[in-house]
């Protein structure tokens, strides 16, 4: 029989594994340069250019950890209640004025400075309150208790943010409490995307027959907009060759990323992979997955200033699916230098899973945690490329391995949560 390679064959020698096709992606692209100093608050979210080194111990002195009183530890009582005179009063910004002498305490509220000569802090709800300047102290504490030593949290000179991380609201207060105002940060990534097919039509055009209107490009806005990168939405250019070329050339000349939609397969309307090799180079453009199979990888501008071309399937959950799965993590590389494709956790099936082996599936599904803490998961229903209900109802993808052949009710998968 003539074996002839077509959309129901996985075994195709030039397909990519995921996991290959991933490593092309790493080993092709270089990741952004361009830094820019921004003021703090902007920088949430941005990917930092450089180490953050702490040029101060924080906290930057001794203080107590709670309201009370403060004494030096080897003037605890031993074995029975002894009495102290309240000497002095530390407030958070407001050191005591007065020295500290053995058989006083100083009133510290806290964040207080403590007191030269004193490293022990009582809390106020242990101590009896003799009168206004004596209070009473059991033979319970420890030296040293309800005390924040300078350098606890950050000690001065370490390294507290690394280059390539993604900053988060914790780390804006840490490098508040530097007093650090301004930061630097890669730029954003620029992508430029548009829809491709003579039946797509825009929201407020009216189809005739066979039309459809284009979702891609409103599910894609909404997966870009989520990564904070500037987004340039270049509409849908008819399946002609020569429109398809201006666009690529117009979009690779604006941004770092080009992304399409459709006409990637071998049908007779299909130009992306043609005009690709023509401006530039196809590094893969077939992969073992389901939905996904049809997805290009390419540079185009080469000799200036790289644009890094994907061509996702036209079909809305293969989109989603390959912008999930190489996208993301291309363009979150592209920003940070740092590769991470998506986390997976385990679950249990609560229904049975049909596969083919010879391509990774990543069906759709609904986890839930049980009452035993453990996840389970089961399918979302129909599975075909074109159901974008599916994505929306799932909370996860249900990762199916290349070798896999399915699985039965209560076997263990692995789940990648949206
Ligand atoms: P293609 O890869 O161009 O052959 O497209 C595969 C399928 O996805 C066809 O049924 C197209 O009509 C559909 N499709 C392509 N682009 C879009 C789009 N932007 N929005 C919705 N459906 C699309
Ligand atoms: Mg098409």
């Amino acid at each position: 029989m003539n074996k002839k390679s077509s959309c129901a064959d996985p075994f195709e020698a030039d397909a990519l594994s995921v996991n290959e096709a991933r490593k092309k992606i790493i080993d092709t692209l270089k990741p952004v340069t361009n830094i820019e100093k921004l003021a703090l608050r902007s920088c949430l979210n941005r990917y930092l250019s450089d180490d953050i080194i702490s040029p101060i111990d924080v906290p930057s002195h001794v203080n107590s950890a709670m309201d009370g009183y403060a004494l030096a530890g080897n003037d605890l009582p031993n074995n029975k209640a002894k009495d102290y005179k309240i000497v002095g009063t530390s407030f958070a910004g407001k050191p005591s004025t007065e020295n500290y002498k053995l058989g006083q305490v100083t009133r510290i509220m806290t964040g207080g400075v403590m007191p030269v000569g004193t490293d022990t802090v009582i809390m106020q709800e242990q101590v009896e309150l003799i009168n206004e300047t004596t209070v009473r102290i059991n033979p319970i504490h420890k030296i040293g208790q309800n005390v924040r030593q300078a350098g606890e949290d950050i000690a001065k000179g370490s390294t507290v943010l690394a280059k390539g991380r993604q900053i988060t609201p914790a780390d804006l207060g840490i490098i508040a409490s530097f007093g650090l105002s301004e930061l630097c940060v890669f730029r954003k990534p620029r992508v430029a995307f548009f829809s491709t097919g003579d039946e797509l039509r825009s929201i407020g055009e009216t189809l005739s027959e066979g039309d459809i209107y284009d979702s891609n490009r409103y599910t894609l806005f909404g997966m870009l907009k989520k990564l904070d990168v500037e987004i340039l939405d270049m509409g849908v250019i008819a399946d002609d060759r020569a429109s398809i070329r201006n666009a690529f050339i117009t979009a690779s000349e604006m941004a770092d990323f080009v992304i399409t939609s459709g006409g990637v397969s071998v049908g007779e309307a299909d130009y992306i992979k043609p005009t690709l090799k023509a401006l530039g180079d196809s590094h893969f453009w077939k992969i073992r997955m389901k939905p996904g199979r049809p997805l290009t990888f390419g540079t185009l501008n080469k000799t200036t200033s790289p644009a890094w071309f994907f061509g996702l399937p036209g079909n809305p959950v293969a989109v989603m699916v390959t912008f999930m799965q190489f996208v993301q993590p291309a363009l979150r590389y592209f920003a940070s230098g740092e590769f991470n494709p998506p986390i997976t956790l385990q679950a249990r099936c609560s229904s049975k899973l049909y596969k083919r082996a010879g391509r990774t599936e990543f069906q759709r599904g609904i986890f839930k945690q049980r009452l035993d803490g453990t996840l389970s998961v089961e399918r979302t229903g129909k599975q075909g490329s074109g159901i974008l209900t599916s994505m929306s109802i799932a909370n996860c993808f249900i990762l199916l391995p290349e070798k896999s052949t399915g699985y039965d009710i209560n076997d263990l998968v692995e789940i990648q949560v949206f």
